[in-house]
């Protein structure tokens, strides 16, 4: 055979095969446009999951009746004028191919009127050859209705998919889109039934809903992060929250969703160590950044692009994730659709941060611990844990509630240690922080029985007469906490059984620690009593400072107290852990503001 030019509509349907894969793609490419037209609302209508009819209606800048004809041609864009611009791609179409392709293998229509034009201009087009083209009234924005998408291409029509997948795919893309563009009224259609229809108020958790259900929307994290001009917004899942697939990762880069697996492992590297073996995160992140930086010419369907930075896009997208991860600790339960707020401490200066007492920071005298609500503000974003502040302050007493995920670093001084957080360096005292996770385990089991331990042998203890008056009057107390104690004569008492939390500790000394201190004290409740004697028990159960901790006890005290109501005090109120911030640090190095 010679070799011949091909015509127009044989080159179209060639390329159409890669622009037009599917109903999805076809619903990507005209949803592309109208967002690309600026459109605030955009309404599509699907039947038979897209091989009978594609309907998308803009109220975008629509198309001069003029140029009706061209923008159905091959190569034909309003979005490109130069090589040159191809370098920094601003719209999410550029290649003016989309309905030159998709005309060429559909029954198709589009009507369009901008907002300057009295009347619109109607289009068909079958199989890529142009039927009419008549001037309309309707109102201003576009119309496209794609009809028996692949009639004249079965080979196409063979590669599809169920109808239950094609649908799902279609929805899958609008969902995401929905939430790349909160601006935007978005409804989705199958057969007349209503699959998602967003109100436009600009608020993407609750498009998120849309996405994910609710309960999980309402779960995940809020990410930002601006650095290096790129920025990084969007959600990502607590470590609780996973999936077995990846297909939950989306990432949109300047409004634009892309397949990226390096963006994925990004995103998973975050994770890492957090998730168990085979779980995936979900996530949808934005990343906007300067155009040039970015080439999405890469593929026809312009999913795959290619950055000019990757190394900083993938270090920004890991330290955003990684910040929000350990910046939330397992989000608690939240009954209604709000976010946590904490409740401030009542009390503002810390005993042991009140250098006029150092040297004595002793216990405070009662425990202020904080109470916690949940805040039903809908309009308060979800509150920064930590901000980055560029005042040089003294370490400060982290409020009170939950503490983020910390990353073990060591030891120091056999007495404290060293963790990342999600901003900035984290010291732990080991002491008054294990003094907290055994005292909230005490606490937990009073709710039903404190398990005891019996001891092999019975242990007597003795007393000076003061502390057997003391202890006297809390005999039952000591009972109902899991201890076996009973008098044994004058000034001494015989032990038989202590808590079983504490069964690594001396029984004389468990009963001991009850009673020492204790003469200060008038008569206060009796549910204080107890909780005076659990904090009591605790700081002696508690390891001391001085004592080596091995890595894996480090890092269980890490979890238990990460756990715990109330990581940030011991039972006694006093810090278990100062925080320095990410901004304080910069500021003491001088790499930021001046001195
Ligand atoms: P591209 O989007 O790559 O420019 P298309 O084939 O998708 O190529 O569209 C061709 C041209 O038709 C666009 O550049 C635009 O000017 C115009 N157009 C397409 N769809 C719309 C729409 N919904 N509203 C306004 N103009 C549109
Ligand atoms: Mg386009």
């Amino acid at each position: 055979m010679p070799i011949q030019i091909l015509p127009d509509s044989v080159a179209s349907q060639i390329a159409a095969g890669e622009v037009v894969e599917r109903p999805a793609s076809v619903v990507k490419e005209l949803f592309e446009n109208s967002i690309d037209a600026e459109a605030k609302a955009i309404t599509i209508h699907i039947q038979e999951a897209g091989r009978k009819l594609i309907e998308i209606t803009d109220d975008g800048a629509g198309i001069n009746e003029s140029e009706i004809e061209l923008a159905l041609s091959r190569h034909a864009t309003s979005k490109l004028r130069s090589a040159e611009d191809l370098q920094h791609i601003e719209t999410l179409g550029f290649r003016g191919e989309a309905l030159a392709s998709i005309a060429s293998v559909s029954r198709f229509t589009l009507a369009s009127r901008s907002e300057s034009a009295e009347m619109g201009a109607q289009i068909i087009v079958d199989s890529g050859k142009i039927q009419s083209i008549e001037k309309v009234g309707l109102p201003a924005g576009t119309i496209v209705r794609v009809r028996d998408l692949f009639f004249n291409v079965p080979a196409r029509l063979k590669f599809l998919k169920t109808d239950a997948t094609e649908r799902r795919r279609i929805n899958e893309f609008v969902t995401r889109y929905a939430i790349a563009y909160p601006d935007v009224r978005i409804q989705l259609f199958q057969e007349q039934q209503t699959v998602l229809r967003t109100s436009g108020s600009g608020n993407r958790r609750e498009v998120l809903s849309n996405l994910y259900g609710v309960d999980t929307a309402k779960k995940m994290l809020e990410l930002q992060l601006e650095e290096e001009n790129i920025r990084l917004t969007g959600f990502t899942s607590p470590v609780a929250l996973t999936r077995s697939n990846r297909k939950e990762m989306t990432f949109f880069v300047n409004g634009r969703w892309v397949q990226d697996p390096a963006l994925s492992s990004a995103l998973l590297r975050a994770y890492r160590t957090l998730l168990m073996v085979s779980r995936y995160p979900l996530c949808v992140i934005f990343i906007d950044m300067d155009p040039a930086e970015v080439d999405v010419n890469v593929h026809p369907a312009k999913a795959e692009v290619r950055f000019r930075q990757s190394n900083t896009i993938f270090s920004v997208v890991q330290r955003a994730v990684r910040r929000a991860l350990l910046a939330y600790s397992p989000v608690p339960e939240i009954s209604s659709q709000k976010f946590w707020q904490n409740v401030p401490i009542q009390r503002s200066i810390d005993p042991a941060w009140d250098l006029s007492r150092q040297g004595h920071a002793t216990e405070a005298a009662s425990d202020t611990e904080t109470s916690w609500e949940f805040s039903f503000d809908d309009s308060q974003p979800a509150p920064e844990p930590h901000s980055v502040s560029g005042d040089i302050k003294p370490p400060s007493l982290i409020p009170q509630g939950n503490m983020p995920l910390l990353r073990l670093i060591g030891q120091l001084g056999a007495t404290y240690l060293v963790a990342e957080g999600p901003d900035g360096l984290y010291l732990i005292d080991q002491h008054a922080a294990h003094e907290r996770v055994l005292f909230e385990k005490f606490l937990k089991q009073r709710e039903t029985i404190i398990p005891s331990q019996a001891l092999l042998e019975p242990v007597v203890v003795q007393l000076t007469p003061a502390d057997d008056q003391i202890l006297g009057d809390k005999l039952d107390v000591l009972n109902k906490l899991g201890f076996q104690v009973e008098s044994f004569g004058p000034n001494t008492y015989q032990v038989r059984a202590i808590p079983a939390f504490l069964s690594g500790m001396e029984p004389a000394q468990a009963v001991r620690s009850v009673v020492e201190d204790f003469e200060e004290d008038e008569t206060p409740l009796q549910d204080e009593i107890e909780a005076k004697i659990i904090a009591r028990v605790c700081k002696r159960a508690a390891v001391k400072a001085g004592q080596t901790l091995s890595k894996e006890e480090q890092s269980a005290l890490i979890r238990d107290l990460e756990a715990s109501q109330s990581p940030r005090t011991c039972p006694h109120g006093r810090p278990t852990m100062i925080h320095l911030t990410v901004g304080m640090l910069e500021k003491q190095f001088g790499r930021t503001g001046s001195l």
